[in-house]
């Protein structure tokens, strides 16, 4: 499972409360003093075209590895790498073809490159590689070039290039396979997707019937049934599977991947890494379902290590038929910034417990902090790229889940560069003074870490409910999650201005707490309100939850105007007056929320989430939507990938260097030079 597009959001939402969590990684390394994770001077959004933002991110704690470690790293994201043609053969069978061309005319054409015709020609071509291919890699909808053919041609044998005419049809009328992925059930998925695992010829119902002979019923550990082929019917008409290995299907990119992961598994971490590798290069070898299985099943269990990765056909949502993964690549090394955030709350969890506000019989007397995995990505290629997922839980198999546990991780560094991204210009906006922009811009990323870590370790773990009363499901029902996760943003909210977090270390000050504050109730009172389109209500459990606590506390403050709301040049903002004041109301409600979960307090439950959590206000959401479409930021982000460059002494790496690249350009005409493995059709 991949999560995206999500910023924000709770680690337990993403993975589900109460779904066991894997073990938490015993870290090889714990680092020392305060590691920077961003400088103030990096450009997080060098480019936007269409409807995109194009981001850069970067590697926190790469300098903490060891040499091998960062070898390991190194040749990992060049697996990753070398099979990165195989998913614009996926996703079309012309794009391949396409983006030769493309890049050909890219590199090549020395005319006049400033007509609209050109840039056009570009923004095309920059929307192809963003998306692997001619769709959209959201909406699915193929692109429609905004340049003729004929300036296609002109451009074409300028650079004495060529397409054929088919896939030249396929870029040029809509009509031809306008749809990367249909799910609309009336028609027939295959036929109506133009998506390149079937063969032309092969229809739902055929593949239904391959599969319904095909797989076993009732069997307790099923392979993942035509996850790495292709379907297509033989000159006889017989449906075959074209298996993705070496020697088969993709074998010349899938050589080029095996010869890196040879080499990872030279310099992994540990034994078990290394067989988990070996395991996955044989899969790649013989393409055996069974293999891909063992795989899984030591990957899930190999918890040690700083490094870790994902590799492979993974995810289904590319077939409207969910069997065939779509390859991918994350590559992924411990946040250790977030690491010793989440020891020092766990080992003061008993602390926070006993100094909380809520009433002394629901407080634990035991109490354990909850641990969640956050990684920074090291490099990411295929359907992870540029287009990124923010969290990933897997294997997939449910059997395998079910008996040796699944990894769920947060991508720390992707949510910290989106937000880097796409946070300046509504801070600008939404905020009431310079004094506010100055403290977000000073202390929000210490803040805003230390309240996700705060919410996680500390807020999910607190309180105990009530002999003989039920799980909050059973009585709580549909507002369980919404009060679940108001109690543990609540418990952020009320610590984050304690003096108990500087004594700890974790914010130099309590003058950063007002930060949070500040963003929360900006956010919570208005921003978030962007997300809604109008005349719709507030339905998900954590938008609901934000704007029932900061709207729960305008209200309790109101006779003391702790937050004001003010309204200038026709702008509402909001501005807290009073932040220990605000501290006092919101340990109030941390107490009430704790009460309801305690005693499993349906209607009281319900009545605050109805009156504070779900009603829009018309008039200020308008003004929300007319003030966050001036700022013009694009809905999607997609990655330049930072660049590792080894230091070679006597054939063996002794260091990896970590570049920045701010040209996505650049990046994508180097991909294609360095990592071309496929030709046009395969
Ligand atoms: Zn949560």
């Amino acid at each position: 499972m991949k999560f995206q597009y999500i910023t924000l959001i709770c680690f337990m939402a993403l993975f589900g409360c109460g779904t066991p969590m894997d073990k938490h990684r015993e870290n090889i390394k714990t680092s020392t003093g305060n590691q920077t994770s961003t400088t103030d001077d990096f450009n997080w959004n060098p480019e936007n075209f269409s409807d995109k933002k194009i981001v850069r991110y970067q590697i926190p704690g790469f300098d903490k590895l060891t040499n091998q470690q960062k070898a390991y790293v190194y040749y990992l994201t060049q697996a990753g790498l070398a099979g990165r043609d195989i998913i614009y053969d996926q996703n079309y069978k012309h794009n391949l073809a396409i983006r030769h061309a493309l890049e050909n005319i890219v590199i090549n054409f020395k005319g006049d490159k400033n007509t609209d015709d050109w840039k056009n020609f570009m923004e095309y071509t920059k929307n192809v590689w963003f998306s692997n291919g001619i769709h959209h890699h959201y909406s699915n909808a193929k692109f429609n070039p905004k340049f003729s053919e004929k300036y296609f041609n002109e451009l074409l044998t300028a650079v004495k290039g060529n397409l054929n005419d088919d896939a030249k049809k396929a870029m040029f009328d809509p009509k031809i396979d306008a749809k990367k992925v249909s799910l609309d059930g009336t028609k027939d998925l295959i036929q109506t997707s133009a998506v390149n695992l079937y063969g032309d010829n092969v229809t739902q119902k055929d593949v239904e019937n391959f599969y319904a002979k095909k797989i076993k019923k009732g069997d307790p550990k099923p392979i993942s049934y035509g996850l790495n082929s292709k379907l297509v019917k033989d000159k006889n008409g017989k449906l075959v599977e074209q298996v993705y290995r070496v020697g088969g299907k993709y074998g010349l990119a899938l050589e080029k991947v095996v010869g890196w992961l040879e080499k990872a598994a030279t310099v992994a971490e540990s034994p078990d890494q290394a067989k988990a590798l070996g395991l996955l290069i044989k899969y790649y070898k013989t393409g055996d379902l069974k293999v891909w299985d063992d795989y899984n099943i030591l990957w899930a269990s190999t918890t040690k290590g700083d490094i870790d990765y994902i590799h492979g056909f993974v995810e289904v949502y590319n077939d409207p038929m969910g069997y065939r993964g779509s390859y991918e690549s994350i590559i992924q090394i411990n946040d250790f910034e977030a690491s010793d955030r989440m020891k020092t709350l766990s080992q003061n969890a008993q602390w926070f417990e006993d100094n909380s506000t809520i009433l002394p019989e629901h407080k634990k007397k035991n109490v354990g902090g909850v641990s969640y995995k956050v990684v920074n990505v090291a490099g990411e290629s295929g359907d992870a790229s540029p287009s990124t997922p923010i969290g990933v839980n897997l294997p997939n198999a449910n059997w395998i889940r079910a008996t040796h546990g699944s990894k769920s991780v947060s991508l720390g560094n992707i949510i910290h560069a989106y937000d880097k991204a796409s946070g300046e210009g509504s801070l600008k906006e939404f905020a009431n003074d310079k004094e506010e922009i100055a403290n977000a811009e000073k202390y929000g990323d210490v803040t805003d870490k230390m309240g996700t870590a705060l919410h996680e370790v500390i807020g999910h773990a607190s309180g105990k409910i009530n002999d003989g009363i039920g799980t909050p499901k059973e009585t709580l029902k549909n507002y369980a999650s919404t009060l679940e996760e108001a109690r543990a943003d609540i418990v952020a909210l009320y610590f984050i201005m304690d003096p108990k977090l500087v004594e700890l270390g974790l914010i130099p000050n309590t003058e950063a707490g007002k930060a949070e504050y500040d963003g929360y109730i900006r956010n919570g009172m208005m921003l978030q309100l962007k997300r809604l389109k109008p005349g719709d209500i507030i339905e998900e459990a954590h938008m609901r939850n934000r704007q029932l606590i900061s709207a729960w506390a305008y209200e309790k403050g109101k006779k003391d105007n702790v937050i004001e709301k003010i309204t200038r040049d026709g702008k509402t903002y909001f501005n807290i007056n009073d932040y220990g004041k605000l501290r006092g109301i919101f340990g109030d409600l941390l107490r009430i929320l704790q009460k309801i979960k305690s005693e499993g307090d349906f209607e009281a439950g319900k009545a605050l989430v109805e009156k504070y959590g779900v009603q829009v206000d018309p008039v200020l959401h308008k003004e929300v939507l007319e003030r966050v479409k001036k700022l013009n930021t694009p809905p999607y982000g997609g990655f330049i990938n930072p660049k590792l460059v080894p230091v070679v002494k006597d054939g063996k790496i002794v260091d990896v260097k970590v570049e920045y690249p701010d040209d996505f350009t650049k990046q994508m005409l180097e991909y294609a030079k360095e990592y071309s493995t496929l030709p046009d059709y395969n």
